[in-house]
């Protein structure tokens, strides 16, 4: 066995083979003979893993990468140090596993009692990834090419240490796994808590509300939420509605810091830069959904946003838009056009609109459930939407078909990328 366990406490790093791991702050892995010889992160993060125990959650490698493998000798340096340290503070204050007697060597029955019922939970809710079956979820999914390199040649080599199939690519040399460059790469959250995750995102559930349910921290659940967006990035891409479509506007407020004002101080009135034009088309079966600009839209940005998405040749059916004049013109659209002043006074049922506005309805129940989102993240949002929406209805068989995506189009989202991204972005991450 290659594992050591330290633990760090106030200040001061203790080795220790016996140390127990789930009391460890942080861990540290040599090779067993202590050489020099270098231990591949994801193989030390394997391992770490299989023995860290519950304790895995409050380790943030990505981030801040105090996972060490190799010799003693190299093991923390003293920056390093204050940075665990710090690390630690923050944690104690806002792990949302912790509770307040953890550390207490006697509880009181009613203490111990919610004591265990907590840390049950936690765990119940974090399995490892053997225990989940996910192994052969993985394994079932041979690369298509080395990600690395996208070479075709390639054989397998053995297992790492939880059964994942590994790959030896025959032309740059480097080993991989069929998680290698996907979003589950480094298994920050496992798949089966990532399925959950996205289950909950499907109900329209709040990130917040859903980081709360599964005690992960509030940003663990924004960076799955951007990995959900990078799967899905290309979705509506595919997208081409034709027969019978609808198409009309929504717009949705920027966030109220972001407001634009006039020189005395008032909110610009109607369809100003401070309203988000998304733009809804739908068919009888299926939905799409772009973010136009802000303010009123125009004919090129109508034309740009569904060129690709409606069949030449089909039936429109909208209000009197001027801004739809150059899509129909173009795709040769069947137009019927309504007078918007005149189906407001309609009830929904007669109204020819009433497919398309209770889309309007529904996708801003879904934003208003991520209030004070990112709005530069808009798209990402409305291909989620519309993901949702759109066939198959089952929550189960749409798991089925991102995870495919997942394992399919490879993006990586690393933990440290991401930090850095939000963290240089002037816009606050959440409120
Ligand atoms: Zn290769």
């Amino acid at each position: 066995m290659q594992a050591i366990q330290g633990i760090y406490d106030n200040g001061i790093l203790k080795l220790d083979k016996k140390a127990p791991a789930t009391k460890s702050r942080v861990i540290v892995l040599f090779t067993e003979d202590g050489t020099r010889k270098k231990m591949p992160k994801d193989e030390a993060l394997k391992i770490l893993y299989k023995h860290a125990g519950s304790i895995k959650g409050d380790i943030d490698f990505e981030k801040n990468g105090y996972l060490h493998s190799g010799a003693k000798s190299d093991i923390i340096t003293s920056s390093k140090k204050t940075a665990v340290m710090k690390m630690n503070r923050s944690k104690e204050q806002k792990s949302r596993r912790r509770t307040p007697w953890d550390k207490k060597g006697e509880r009181s029955a009613v203490q111990e009692f919610l004591y265990q019922h907590y840390k049950n939970q936690y765990e119940a809710r974090h399995p490892g990834l053997t225990e989940t079956g996910e192994t052969a979820v993985i394994n079932a999914y041979e690369p298509e090419e080395c990600p690395h390199c996208g070479g075709e040649k390639y054989r397998r080599n053995g297992y790492t240490m939880n059964g994942v199939q590994r790959y030896k690519c025959s032309g740059c040399g480097q080993t991989f796994t069929p998680v290698t460059k996907t979003i589950f790469e480094g298994h920050k959250i496992s798949i089966s808590e990532w399925m959950e995750y996205s289950m909950n995102i499907f109900r329209y559930v709040s990130i917040n509300a859903d980081s709360w349910n599964n005690r992960n921290a509030f940003t663990t659940s924004r960076y799955w939420l951007e990995k959900l967006f990078l799967v899905l990035e290309s979705y509506q891409s595919e997208l081409q509605l034709s027969g019978k479509v609808w198409l009309d506007e929504t717009f949705y407020s920027v966030r109220s810091e972001d407001i634009a004002r006039t020189e005395e101080g008032n909110k610009l009135r109607g369809l100003s830069v401070n309203q988000m034009c998304i733009g809804v088309a739908c068919d009888e079966s299926c939905t799409v959904c772009v973010f136009e600009g802000y303010g009123k839209p125009s004919q090129k940005k109508t034309y740009e946003s569904f060129k690709s998405h409606i069949a030449v040749g089909s039936t429109l059916i909208h209000d009197n838009e001027k801004a739809h004049k150059k899509l129909v013109s173009e795709l040769q659209l069947n137009s019927i056009a309504y007078d918007s002043n005149e189906i407001k006074r309609l009830i929904d049922r007669d109204n020819p609109l009433n497919r398309v506005n209770r889309i309007h309805f529904l996708l801003k129940s879904f934003l208003h459930a991520h209030t004070s989102f990112d709005r530069n993240k808009i798209q990402g949002y409305l291909n989620l939407f519309s993901f949702v929406m759109n066939p198959p209805s089952d929550h189960l068989e749409k798991l089925e078909i991102l995870l495919d995506f997942a394992f399919r189009i490879p993006k990586t989202l690393r933990y440290r990328d991401f930090f850095a991204d939000i963290t240089s972005s002037s816009t606050p991450l959440c409120k």
